[in-house]
C-alpha cells in the first residue's frame, strides 16, 4: 500500500509527522490488534482533525458494521481489493466526504497482484505468495478477514523475484496466510514448487518460508528442502498447544505425536535448523492438565523461540461460544509459558556456540553489525569494515542479551 500511495505521487512520512493522510492497516487476529487500531485512529484525529483518516485491513473486514463504531475513520475500506485504497482516500480527499468500501470475500477470487519492488529494509524481502485460509480453526477469525485460499501465479511470482534480486535483495521469505495450501488453486503447484523457483533466481541467496502448518509439511518436501543450498532452515510450525485434547477444540489437523515426528524429520534432514512456533494459552475448557501438556510439550520440542499468547475471544467464531477462562488464569498461562521458551530459545542459542555459520549482515550500531545466520539466529559482529548487505562467515563465541557475539573469519 505504501508503494501504491508513492506510486500515485504522494510522499510516505513517519506517523509521528503531520500528514493529510493517515492509513491504519489493522489486524484482528486478537482483539487487542482491533483495540490499537482503534487508538491508532483518535489519536491521528486528534492531533490533526482535518486530515483524512483511513481504516483499512482485516478489521473492517471481519467486522464490517464498525463503521459505526469508529466516527473518526473518514475511509473505511478491508482486506479484499487492498489496492483500491489509494482512491478511496482521494475521494475523501476531494469531496470531503466519508468513504466506506467494504467488499464481501468471494468463493473463487483470484490473488490480487500487488508486487513490491522495494522494502525499508535493504537486505531481505518478504514476498507475499498466498492469500486466504479456509481451515476454520475454532478460535480463529481470519477465514472471514481473509477469505478463501487463492496463489501469486508462479511466472508473476518469478517476475517479482528477479525485481528484488535486481534492487540487490539478497533474501526473500516466502509469506502468506495459510503459506502451506500455496498452489491449491493453480494447477499443478505446490508451495514446494514456489521455493524451488526462487532458489533458482541468481543474486537471491536465501530463501526462507513464513509460518507453516505442520501437518502440511511431507517428509518428501523437508528432504527436497535439504536438497536445495539456498534454502534457510528456520521452519516456524504453527503449534498453539501441546495438548492433543486442546488441538481437537482448536479444530487443529494433527495431534503432538505428529508435531514431534515432523520436527525429528526436519533434525534428521538439516544440520542445524530451527523450530520456531506461536502458542495459544488460556484457550476454552484448557484445564491445569491440559495447559501442563503443553507445558512440557513446548520443553520436549526444543524450541528456538516461541511467540506466546493468552487466547483472546473473537466473535463470529465457534471457540467463542465455548465456556470461557478467567483473564488473570490466561494471563498467569502466557507467563509461565514464556519463561519456558525463554529458557528453551536460551538452550537452543547455547547449541550455536562454537559453529561457523555464514550470517546475512542487515544493519549497524556504534560499530556492531547486526545480522542472522540461515537458520535465523542473530548473530554481532564488531568490524571496522562495512557489512550491511554482505554475507560473512562468523564463528560464534558467546551470548549477549538474546544475541549471539561472534568474530568474523
Ligand atoms: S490455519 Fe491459521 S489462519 Fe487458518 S484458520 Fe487456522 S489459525 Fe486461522
Amino acid at each position: 500500500m505504501m508503494d501504491l500511495f508513492y506510486q500515485s505521487g504522494y510522499d510516505v512520512v513517519h506517523c509521528d509527522d503531520e500528514a493529510d493522510v493517515y492509513v491504519v492497516n489493522s489486524c484482528t487476529v486478537t482483539s487487542s490488534g482491533d483495540k490499537k487500531a482503534r487508538q491508532a485512529l483518535r489519536r491521528f484525529k486528534r492531533a490533526n482533525p482535518d486530515a483524512v483518516v483511513a481504516l483499512t485491513g482485516c478489521f473492517p473486514q471481519a467486522f464490517p458494521d464498525v463503521d459505526k463504531q469508529i466516527p473518526e475513520a473518514d475511509v473505511i475500506t478491508g482486506s479484499y481489493n487492498r489496492a483500491g485504497i489509494v482512491s478511496a482516500v482521494r475521494r475523501a480527499l476531494e469531496t470531503g466526504e466519508r468513504v466506506i468500501e467494504i467488499t464481501p470475500h468471494k468463493k473463487g477470487e483470484s490473488f490480487e497482484k500487488m508486487a513490491v519492488k522495494k522494502f525499508s529494509e535493504r537486505t531481505r524481502a518478504f514476498v507475499k505468495i498466498e492469500d486466504g485460509c479456509d481451515r476454520y480453526c475454532t478460535y480463529c477469525i481470519i477465514p472471514k478477514a481473509r477469505g478463501p485460499v487463492r496463489s501469486k501465479q508462479m511466472a508473476e511470482l518469478r517476475e517479482e523475484l528477479r525485481d528484488l534480486a535486481a534492487n540487490g535483495y539478497k533474501e526473500v521469505v516466502l509469506v502468506g496466510i495459510n503459506l502451506s495450501s500455496y498452489g491449491r488453486d493453480l494447477e499443478n503447484t505446490r508451495l514446494i514448487d514456489a521455493v524451488r523457483l526462487a532458489c533458482s533466481v541468481d543474486g537471491i541467496e536465501r530463501v526462507r518460508l513464513g509460518s507453516l502448518e505442520p501437518e502440511l509439511l511431507t517428509g518428501e518436501d523437508i528432504q527436497t528442502l535439504a536438497s536445495l543450498p539456498k534454502f534457510c532452515p528456520q521452519f516456524h510450525l504453527s503449534l498453539q498447544s501441546g495438548c492433543d485434547a486442546t488441538l481437537k477444540r482448536m479444530n487443529r489437523h494433527y495431534d503432538s505425536a505428529e508435531y514431534l515426528r515432523i520436527v525429528q524429520d526436519i533434525r534428521t534432514a538439516f544440520d542445524n535448523p530451527s523450530i520456531t512456533t506461536d502458542i495459544m494459552v488460556g484457550f476454552p475448557g484448557e484445564t491445569e492438565e491440559e495447559f501442563a501438556q503443553s507445558l512440557a510439550f513446548a520443553e520436549r520440542v526444543g524450541l528456538a523461540k516461541a511467540h506466546v499468547f493468552p487466547y483472546s475471544v473473537r466473535e463470529g467464531t465457534a471457540a467463542a461460544r465455548m465456556p470461557q477462562l478467567g483473564g488473570e488464569v490466561k494471563q498467569q498461562r502466557a507467563a509461565e509459558m514464556a519463561r519456558l521458551t525463554d529458557r528453551t530459545r536460551r538452550a537452543f542459542l547455547e547449541t550455536q556456540l562454537g559453529r561457523t555459520e555464514e550470517v546475512l549482515f542487515e544493519t549497524e550500531q556504534d560499530g556492531y553489525y547486526h545480522g542472522y545466520t540461515k537458520n535465523y539466529t542473530p548473530v554481532l559482529v564488531k568490524s571496522e569494515e562495512a557489512l550491511c548487505g554482505q554475507i560473512k562467515c562468523v564463528k560464534i563465541e558467546s551470548i549477549v542479551e538474546e544475541k549471539c557475539l561472534g568474530k568474523l573469519l
